[in-house]
């Protein structure tokens, strides 16, 4: 019989994965579904990143590049640090890989073992603890609620350091609360990584280019240059070019990690894509007054969905600072009856009553926090006029 290796005995397939495939499964059925949880961007990837890559492959671009990315792309990525983050890398400082998540599963398992615990802010996208579980390490998931803009304090993370802690794991704005650290929160949290010094801090930085109403974007290395020696900095070009399926992410910090975390690369997927790198390049190098764009574009659709959520009697509905997700309570929705003489006991069964509704979410228990939903905006104002209404009327036969 086939029996799973231990190391992925606690990992399940991502139950966002599920819920959407069910739900895709109801709409191909015939069922008028509106899915609001998909991860990405629904523009298209600008025809400047488009057409590097054709051009790529026409002069050759088809052939493995160095381990952790061309020269080209560590260039560029440098270029981007020191250009939007003040951060100045080396070139043996800097490294690529197949997506944002290919950067994180580098770095845990480079430095995990047995034992060794990660703090998790929560909130936090499902993949973090699962990452870490296979990597052999602990995620110590620290809740950072409602009333605290999800977002951790000093305080909290004080508590949660022990001897095993090797990394705190930031990521700003938050993918599923959309909940951004400003730089003062920042250095706070700094403050106490200083007096523990066996303790490293991630920094997923994948929203930094979807952030609203003017905030200015921080990102721990830049506000704590004192701890750059054991900050790593990743992001990628997924999420601000809306080229999630091209597969290339970055990381920056010290070279020793930055070393081996190319070890684990090169025995699991060696380089990146030549051509998604050579359209990353232009990505990172070229105009970029459409991301601006873009980004004005979500801020209209935030507006829209937290309005007209907040409008639903039982619903909260925070106003995030960024990403594409709005992450509302449904607290008030908990022992109401459906129609149909059932109760709603968890963001669960809210999430099946909606998709009854033919409406898609996806549970806060999937990110460690209930009771809540996350919906992505990712979408056209017209499905989330429709989406937004159906969920008002559901919620409306409830008693
Ligand atoms: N980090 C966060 C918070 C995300 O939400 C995602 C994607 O959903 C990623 C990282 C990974 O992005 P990618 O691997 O496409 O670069």
């Amino acid at each position: 019989a086939f029996r799973p290796a231990e190391r992925i005995a606690s990992v399940g397939v991502s139950e966002i994965l599920k819920i959407t495939a069910r739900a895709g499964a109801l709409k191909r059925a015939g069922r008028p579904m509106i899915i609001l949880g998909a991860g990405e961007p629904d523009f298209d990837t600008p025809d400047n990143v488009k057409e590097a890559a054709i051009r790529a492959i026409r002069d050759g671009a088809t052939k493995y590049t160095a381990l952790d990315g061309s020269p080209e792309l560590k260039d560029a990525v440098r270029a981007k640090f020191e250009r939007e983050n003040g951060l100045v890398f080396a070139a043996d400082e800097v490294t690529c890989g197949a997506g944002a998540k290919q950067i994180l599963y580098n770095a845990f398992m480079a430095t995990l073992g047995p034992g060794d615990e990660v703090v998790i802010p929560t909130p936090y996208w499902t993949s973090y603890s699962d990452i870490v579980a296979i990597a052999g390490g602990t995620p110590v998931l620290v809740p950072c609620g409602i009333e605290a803009g999800f977002r951790l304090r000093p305080e909290q993370l004080e508590a949660a350091i022990t001897p095993r802690t090797r990394w705190l794991l930031l990521n700003s704005p938050s993918n599923p609360s959309g909940a951004a650290y400003s730089a003062e929160e920042l250095e706070a949290l700094a403050g106490v990584l200083r007096r523990h010094t066996h303790v490293w801090a991630m920094s997923d930085d994948m929203y930094e280019h979807i952030l609203y109403d003017g905030l200015a974007f921080a990102t721990l290395a830049a506000v704590a240059p004192d701890l750059r020696d054991r900050t790593l900095t990743v992001n990628g070009v997924s999420k601000a070019y809306a080229m999630t399926g091209w597969r290339i992410g970055y990381g920056g910090g010290p070279a020793v990690l930055i070393r081996a975390m190319a070890v684990v690369q090169s025995q699991a997927t060696s380089c990146p894509s030549s051509v998604s790198q050579a359209a990353a390049v232009e990505a990172l190098n070229g105009p970029q007054a459409i991301v601006a764009e873009r980004c004005a574009a979500f801020q209209r659709r935030r507006d829209l969905v937290v309005a007209g959520l907040n409008a639903v009697p039982g619903l909260q509905c925070p106003v995030p600072q960024g990403a594409f997700y709005t992450f509302a309570s449904c607290e008030g929705l908990l022992g109401a009856r459906t129609p149909d003489g059932g109760v709603l006991r968890s963001d669960r069964d809210v999430a099946d009553y909606l998709l009854e509704a033919d409406v898609a979410v996806v549970p806060g228990a999937c990110f460690g926090l209930e009771p809540f939903f996350r919906i992505s905006y990712a979408t056209s104002d017209s499905e989330l006029k429709t989406a937004l209404e159906r969920i008002e009327a559901a919620c409306a036969r409830l008693h």
